[in-house]
């Protein structure tokens, strides 16, 4: 049978959180739940570099450094999904990441507004150690972190071999470790002044995150508008 979405059709949520807060995993688990479009910019910005045109070759070497993509690019590659989208919600996942990229989006939305905002919070210490150990699937990009159980060299889900990521190498691990300092975090006092922000905490297995996730947007859902 299949299962009844927990919330309307139309959600509109952003995750954020340090790189290696387990954001990728989370955002997959909220749009299935809440039936709405998972929009990684990180997944979109890698396969236009994957195309290798002079744009890809251009955000290449934003990506494999670690550095943010300029922000009016960013914003028109989330501009061209949601406008190709028909449930009109989403679960964004690493976007926006500036509080210029938040005010363009607002702005693109209007007169729609964001439901909520959720930061999966885990220290530096944890990310940093589980993106050194992150693999990730060459073939269908899927992560595999240091409590999946995948230890040989293979995607237990489309059996692809599994590698490195070129920006988890450690000196680029601290430059968007630093980056998220900088630039998010602003971004999620923003959020948080909005009335928008949900800080859950991430350090435990990924299920039991999940269903705080899961929690925290069905109480949105279920608010009085
Ligand atoms: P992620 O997969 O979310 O870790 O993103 C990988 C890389 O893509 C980042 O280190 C940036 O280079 C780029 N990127 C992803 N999302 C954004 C964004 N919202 N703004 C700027 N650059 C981004």
């Amino acid at each position: 049978m299949a299962a009844t979405p927990a919330t309307p059709a139309r959600a509109r949520i952003l995750v954020l959180g340090r790189p290696g807060s387990g954001k990728g995993t989370q955002c997959t688990r909220l749009a299935t739940i809440l039936a709405v479009p998972h929009i990684s910019t990180g997944d979109l910005l890698r396969a236009t570099v994957a195309r290798d045109t002079p744009l890809g070759r251009m955000l290449k070497g934003y990506l494999d450094t670690g550095e943010l993509v300029p922000d009016d690019l960013v914003v028109d590659v989330v501009a061209d999904h949601l406008a190709d989208d028909p449930t009109n919600g989403f679960v964004l996942d690493g976007f926006p990441r500036t509080v210029a990229q938040a005010e363009q989006l607002v702005e693109l939305l209007a007169p729609d507004e964001l439901d909520l905002a959720i930061d999966l919070a885990v220290s530096p210490g944890v990310a940093r150690a589980r993106l050194l150990r992150r693999l990730v699937c060459g073939d269908c990009g899927r992560p595999t972190g240091p409590q999946s159980g995948e230890t040989d060299a293979q995607c237990g889900e489309c059996g692809g071999l599994l590698a490195t990521r070129l920006d988890d190498e450690a000196s680029t691990i601290s430059r968007r470790l630093a980056l998220h300092e900088e630039l998010t975090e602003p971004l999620i006092a923003w959020l948080d002044a909005k009335g928008l922000l949900v800080r859950i905490d991430a350090e435990g297995p990924a299920d039991e995150v999940a269903a705080r996730a899961a929690a925290a947007v069905t109480r949105v859902a279920a608010a009085p508008a």
